[in-house]
């Protein structure tokens, strides 16, 4: 293993690269086409043009009508508009519910709101497959208290996928909005958001499909109400303020048509054949190896692997240093490693979040990649394990929460 390695990337639900087709139609927006989108001009007509023909994209991608469609600036800020637009439009509710094993965009937020914010929340717990207790979550809904539900549908750590129509439908018929975290899910599973959906409000973020970082878009159903987190220029028909980011929305915009090619192709297919291939091959050679979440349903391209008596710390620098790039199933940075919080949720002890790491793929990986990730790891892992090369630094706090 040597600095000079090429890089293999297997971290796909951290970020994903950009297509190279998005970064061709986005060249123009760096350049001539600088328009803002709410000038009275040809060049601002252009860009105001690129950024409708963007939301009729991603519309697109989830079955939603063009108008359901707000552009913000990330994952995160639209999951932080959904749960302020719920508190806006109900301001005598004083209850929240979501699962144990949520991102952190959601899990913080509703945090600060019940520690600070004067509101209850009920967090619905997860089995030892990851999958949410779906009678706790029917339990948890209170006519006329709950503010909101809400519920990630594809886990960024374990690739688990939830049974989101179900839960907005148990959500709806208790009168509570319901929001879902499709981040994860967008792009990797079939979304299909026709004019009868249960659901409220679900958040979307360019990154992890092979747009550019700093755009997402938040779908609002049109038949619910809704209240802006950020008031001024009245953007976005009023639901965004803030100048366009034409620039991402058009790189969004093209990455969300390319993702819609591939769910209605075998892409999807090829991405677990590769996973397959590359959690065989580890266990091949290290049986000892765990999948973390059910098997059975997960995306096609995540893989939560438990490597028992390994530290997945030491383990990600001899990857990294391999030039493999990959998470840990654990959070450090404040010096102390904090263990998954979603693989504790899931029933397991810390020590096994500590020895756990996450594998992700994407359309750009190839067959050679698999092979390249697979070998690396089984050989960091006996080098650990023989307490040959153990590691002493990493250079730099890891933080899994992407
Ligand atoms: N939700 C999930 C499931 C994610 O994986 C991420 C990204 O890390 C986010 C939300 C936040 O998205 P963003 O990075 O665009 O704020």
């Amino acid at each position: 293993m040597s600095e000079a390695s090429p890089i293999t990337y297997l971290d796909n639900n951290a970020t994903t690269p950009i297509d190279p087709e998005v970064r061709e139609a986005m060249l123009p927006y760096l350049g001539e086409h600088f328009g803002n989108p709410s000038g009275g001009y040809a060049i601002a007509r252009k860009a105001r043009a690129a950024v409708e023909a963007a939301r009729e994209s991603v519309a697109g991608l989830i079955g939603a009508q063009v108008d359901e469609i707000v552009f913000t600036s990330c994952g995160t800020e639209s999951i932080h508009t959904s749960i302020a637009s719920a508190i806006a439009s109900f301001p005598d509710r004083r209850h929240l519910v979501t699962t144990a094993a949520e991102h952190s965009a959601t899990y913080e937020q509703f945090k600060r709101l019940e520690e600070r914010g004067g509101f209850e929340v009920t967090w619905v717990g997860v089995d030892e497959q990851g999958h949410v207790d779906m009678d706790a979550w029917s339990a948890a809904m209170r006519a006329g208290e709950t503010v909101l539900a809400s519920m990630i549908w594809a886990n960024n750590e374990t690739g688990v996928i939830a049974p989101v129509v179900r839960a907005a439908e148990i959500a709806r018929d208790n009168g509570v909005l319901f929001h879902s975290d499709a981040v994860q899910a967008a792009g990797k599973l079939s979304i299909n958001l026709g004019s009868e959906s249960p659901l409220a409000m679900l958040s979307l973020s360019g990154h992890k499909l092979h747009a550019p970082k700093g755009v997402g878009a938040l779908w609002v159903n049109r038949h619910v109400r809704f209240s802006p987190l950020l008031v001024g220029g009245g953007q976005e028909n009023d639901r965004r303020s803030g100048t366009e980011n034409v620039l991402g929305i058009v790189g969004f915009g093209k990455a969300a048509e390319l993702a819609r090619a591939t769910l209605a192709d075998d892409v999807l297919d090829q991405l677990a054949e590769m996973r397959d291939a590359f959690e065989a091959q580890v266990m091949l050679k290290w049986p000892q190896a765990e999948i973390n979440g059910d098997v059975d349903r997960r995306l096609a391209n995540t893989s939560n692997l438990f490597f028992p008596g390994i530290d997945a710390e030491g383990l990600l620098i001899l990857l990294d240093r391999a030039g493999v790039c990959c998470s840990p199933g654990s959070a450090c940075s404040t010096g102390a490693v904090e263990p998954s919080r979603v693989i504790k949720a899931m029933g397991h002890s810390a020590s096994r979040a500590r020895s756990s790491v996450r594998f992700s793929f994407s359309r750009f990986n190839t067959v050679a990649e698999v092979e390249v990730g697979a070998a690396v790891v089984v050989e960091a892992a006996r080098k650990l394990d023989t307490g040959l090369g153990a590691p002493t630094s990493r250079g730099g706090p890891v933080i899994f929460n992407s």
